[in-house]
């Protein structure tokens, strides 16, 4: 028999609970190099939100440059895109993934532009 807590009946609605929808927000140069990224639920967060947010990290008051540190541009825009998965914890493991892939990436672009 399935355990339930007690005094709690299980509702067809119990099992059609909200899904989230999980898509990721990028700030982007011209040549999509992404300056920063945040992961949301659409079912939860406003896109506008989300905009407002990854612009206020370039405004000069977080510390971070105004620009792309690949190409230099200045040019940034904000790009939203679908994750593939609505799973936080999958989404999570994806997107570090992602990460420390472009971390070594600007790692190794940094090593070059040394020699
Ligand atoms: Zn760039």
């Amino acid at each position: 028999m399935p355990s339930q807590t007690p005094g709690v009946a299980m509702t067809e609605c119990d099992s059609l609970r909200r899904m989230p929808a999980l898509w990721l927000a990028q700030l982007l140069c011209p040549a999509r190099h992404a300056i920063c990224a945040l992961a949301y639920d659409a079912e939860t967060t406003a896109p506008a939100d989300v905009d407002a947010q990854l612009l206020r990290v370039v405004d000069g008051t977080q510390g971070v440059n105004p620009w792309c540190g690949l190409c230099g541009s200045r040019e940034l825009h904000v790009e939203h895109g679908k994750l593939r998965t609505n799973d936080w914890e999958e989404a999570t493991q994806q997107l570090r993934e992602l990460e420390e892939r472009q971390l070594a990436t600007r790692l190794a672009l940094g090593e070059a532009s040394r020699n």
